[in-house]
């Protein structure tokens, strides 16, 4: 299975990086090594000194498509879920700075965090659910999918035109503004509408 993820998402988070809007939405991949196992603590990586967290709304794929329309999108995933996008951002803003893939910043054992899968049926609207995270029990990133630019139908339908979805493929859509360092101790706790979803120690 592979982690399809979206960057530069809501408008918020592209203006606290200092990035450009973008005319299509950045794609890039983590590969199946890179989810940290379930109840386990993430693991600061010895070549960075400033991983972010990234909370994203994330969706599971339950069928194979390709070249999915955006008005069949919402048949090809039930589930819904929260995580996280670790980022090493010294290490990804020296390879974007070298115009280098971000792979080596994104893409590490451990740096996809999956919470708990969640029936789409619990939502009233798939584009209004409010989600946020928590870090030593301080808020600091809050979100809510009527602020992506894509929407999750919309995402479908673009990046199944590269590459074949396949059941238990995930999307992460991006992450709304407050990303910031962790530290070892931290615990970060993510939620879905004041639901608590996963919780992550930091070492
Ligand atoms: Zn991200």
């Amino acid at each position: 299975m592979k982690l399809i993820c979206i960057g530069r998402n809501y408008t918020d988070h592209i203006e606290e990086l200092e990035n450009e809007k973008p005319t299509d939405p950045v794609v890039f991949m983590k590969p199946d090594t890179s989810i940290l196992l379930k109840k386990q603590p993430f693991f600061i990586p010895d070549f960075s000194d400033d991983v972010h967290h990234e909370v994203e709304i994330l969706v599971k794929i339950n069928k194979v498509g390709k070249y999915i329309d955006k008005k069949f999108a919402h048949k090809y995933y039930d589930e819904i879920g929260l995580g996280i996008d670790f980022t090493a951002r010294d290490l990804q803003s020296e390879l974007k700075g070298k115009g280098l893939p971000w792979e080596k910043a994104k893409s590490f054992d451990g740096a996809a965090v999956i919470g708990n899968w969640i029936s789409k049926n619990i939502f009233e609207n798939i584009n209004d659910i409010d989600f946020h995270l928590e870090k030593n029990g301080e808020a600091v990133q809050r979100g809510n999918t009527k602020f992506m630019l894509w929407k999750i139908d919309e995402l479908i339908e673009y990046v199944s035109k590269y590459f074949t979805l396949k059941i238990g493929d995930v999307i992460f859509t991006g992450t709304p503004a407050g990303v910031s360092a962790v530290n070892p101790n931290d615990i970060l706790v993510g939620y879905i509408n004041d639901e608590q979803n996963f919780s992550i120690k930091v070492k």
